[in-house]
Parts: structure tokens; C-alpha cells; sequence
């Protein structure tokens, strides 16, 4: 019997992701959307938003405080690279921040270290109490099946903590809309709100008390949103702020994704970051070659879904032209494969196998 799903012609999409369709020559509804956002670039569009990208840098730089822009770090490919570019490339005077959620691979820990030397950049290394981290990723596995919103969210308290003390106008971000996953929040569901329901919900308050995670209730509040968006507009260049003294007017720091102002080609970015910064990949593969439990993530969305991250991400980058369509259907065989590294993750997560058994029956959908 052939169990192989239907898929898009064009990616590689099956017909069981969330909201998908197909026209009438089989092109999924992802591939049709990607083609209306960025169907039209080329190298002349790449021209104007990189001289876009250079003005909004010497408006931060104008500011003249200690740092120009934050680099969460985390070891990972994409976040490496955007260090190299923030400090080889646009001469930005940069902080480097690393989160450890305290499952950081060996080698990621080694490619951070490797990175700030070779770049000469300061760096700070920051690793919340393990029993809080344990508890929240376990708490969330249990009532939602996903483990990464702790870590995301810690990541994001964490920055703008430290970007608000050194008073730093810009949050470098490495995802590209182009060639990255984009999963709906029925696959994947991540954000202040979201994690504070999970939190409050599961009994988890007591233990995100006197913690960085309690950040996210300041995070959520009205003023903090406004302050952000009047530090967007004047960074930006945009409207009136073009006329007012910058230095007034940016009290949070921004977020900027880097790839939607120049090319993310994941040929260019490997082999820069291998020859420049003798990056490594660990045994977890080379997409999040930074933690441990990216495995068990892939392996738990395709245990509910009949694919994981590799289909997503290899679709993006069938779309983006980076990747063969017949390379990526033989790269994803092993998707549904139990992780290799599950005993040790179970062992440093104190979860048993009835325990397990029950993560995996588990959906975040109750709280979107
Ligand atoms: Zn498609």
C-alpha cells in the first residue's frame, strides 16, 4: 500500500499542513503566497533595501551609546552569521548575548566562545537556574507537548533586559522570512500571552517568581508597548521623528531582522562562519545545531502531524531556490524516526517513559 502523502508539487507541503490547498497544478497555498511577497526580487531590490538597512544602522550609531545593536548568540548558524555581518561587514560596535536554556550543545557553546574571540566583540553569557529552567520545559511538555516557548520567551526577556540597561537601540534577529519554517500558530504557538496562560494555568507562577521570566508581565504592559513603537517609527526614518532629536525618542530597543534587508543564502552563510569562525555543527544536525531538544521537537510534531521541521524548512528552501525538490524528499525519509539522543533527554528531563507516552498525546492548541 502506498502511504505516501499527497504533496505540493512545487515544495514539498503535505496535504495534512494546517490550512494548506492546492491549484490546479497541485502548487500549494504557501508556495503561491511566497510568490506574491517576494516573487519580485532580484539583485536590484537587494541594492535598495541594503542602502534601507545602512540607514537605519547609522541612525542607532548616531546615538552614540556604548553599543549600537545586541546579538543574541546562540551558537546556531543563522545568529553566528549575523554577528560576522553586524561586526565584519557594517562595523557596528556590538554586544553578543547568550542564553543558555542549559540544553546548549557542546559544540554551540564552543562556536559562541569561538565567535566573540575572532570577532573581538563582548560578550555575555547569561544561564538561568537550572531547576526553573527544568521545571518550565518540563511543565510546558507535559500540558502542551512543546518544550521551546520557555527558551523563546527567556531569550526575549533576556535581551531586552540587557539591551534596556546598556540602552541599546537595536535587537539583531537572524530568521529569514524567506528561507525559515513559517509555522501557523495551530503548529506552533510562541509569544508573551501564550506562555503566560500555560504559566498560570499549570500552576507554573510560583516557579518563574523572582526570575527573569517574571519580565514578561512588564513585557505585556501597555507602556512598554508604546515606548517600542515610538523607538520603531524614529529609527525608521519615518514621518515627523525625521525632524526631532533621535536621543529623545529611543528608550526601548527594536527588534531588526537582517534577512529582510539582504540575501540569506544558506551556502554563503555555512561557508563563511566555517572559514571565518571555524564554526562546528553538532550531533543534533546543522539547523539548531545549538540545542539538544531539537530532535525530540521535530520527532513530536510529526508525531502529531505526519511531518516535522525538515519538511517545512526544506520546503522554504525549494521556494527560495536554495534546494532540489528530489534532494529534499530523500533528506526528509528519516523524519519520523525517534530521536537518537531521546534516553539521554528523557534522563536530563526526569521524564519516564509512561510520562512520555502522555507528552506525546499532548497539543498547545487548548491555549491559542
Ligand atoms: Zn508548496
Amino acid at each position: 500500500m502506498n502511504t505516501e502523502p499527497r504533496r505540493c508539487t512545487r515544495c514539498i507541503l503535505p496535504e495534512s499542513f494546517p490550512g494548506i490547498s492546492f491549484n490546479v497544478d497541485g502548487v500549494c497555498s504557501i508556495c503561491q503566497e511566497y510568490d506574491k511577497e517576494w516573487g519580485h526580487i532580484n539583485e536590484d531590490y537587494f541594492k535598495k533595501s541594503e542602502k534601507k538597512l545602512k540607514r537605519i544602522l547609522n541612525n542607532a550609531k548616531k546615538l552614540k551609546r556604548r553599543y549600537d545593536c545586541l546579538v543574541p548568540l546562540s551558537g546556531g548558524k543563522d545568529s553566528t552569521y549575523v554577528l560576522y555581518l553586524c561586526k565584519r561587514v557594517y562595523n557596528l560596535n556590538v554586544l553578543a548575548v547568550n542564553f543558555n536554556n542549559g540544553y546548549q550543545t557542546d559544540e554551540a557553546f564552543q562556536n559562541v566562545k569561538q565567535a566573540a574571540n575572532i570577532l573581538d566583540v563582548d560578550l555575555i553569557i547569561y544561564k538561568p537556574r537550572w531547576e526553573t529552567t527544568k521545571k518550565l520545559t518540563r511543565g510546558f511538555l507535559k500540558a502542551t507537548g512543546e518544550g521551546c516557548t520557555p527558551c523563546n520567551v527567556g531569550v526575549g526577556l533576556t535581551i531586552s533586559r540587557i539591551a534596556q540597561l546598556e540602552k541599546i537601540p537595536l535587537i539583531m534577529n537572524g530568521i529569514s522570512p524567506r528561507s525559515d519554517e513559517r509555522s501557523p500558530r495551530t503548529i506552533y504557538a510562541s509569544g508573551g500571552e501564550y506562555f503566560m496562560k500555560v504559566v498560570k494555568r499549570n500552576a507554573l507562577l510560583k516557579d518563574i517568581r523572582s526570575t527573569i521570566y517574571e519580565d514578561q508581565v512588564r513585557q505585556l504592559s501597555f507602556w512598554h508597548r508604546f515606548t517600542r513603537k515610538i523607538t520603531r517609527m524614529t529609527l525608521m526614518d519615518q514621518g515627523v521623528f525625521r525632524f526631532l532629536p533621535k536621543n529623545m525618542f529611543v528608550r526601548n530597543s527594536i527588534p531588526l531582522v537582517i534577512p529582510k534587508y539582504v540575501e540569506w543564502n544558506e551556502d554563503t552563510i555555512f561557508n563563511t562562519i566555517r572559514n571565518e569562525l571555524n564554526w562546528k555543527e553538532s550531533e543534533v544536525g546543522k539547523e539548531h545545531t545549538d540545542c539538544m531538544l531539537n530532535p525530540l521537537k521535530c520527532y513530536l510534531r510529526h508525531q502529531r502531524w505526519g511531518f516535522g521541521s525538515k519538511t517545512q524548512k526544506y520546503s522554504a528552501l525549494i521556494r527560495d531556490g536554495q534546494m532540489d525538490r528530489e534532494e529534499a524528499l530523500k533528506l526528509i525519509t528519516d523524519e519520523g524516526d525517534v530521536p537518537k539522543n531521546l534516553e539521554k533527554v528523557k534522563k536530563v528531563l526526569e521524564i519516564d517513559t509512561e510520562e512520555f507516552e502522555s507528552i506525546k498525546q499532548q497539543y498547545h492548541g487548548d491555549y491559542i
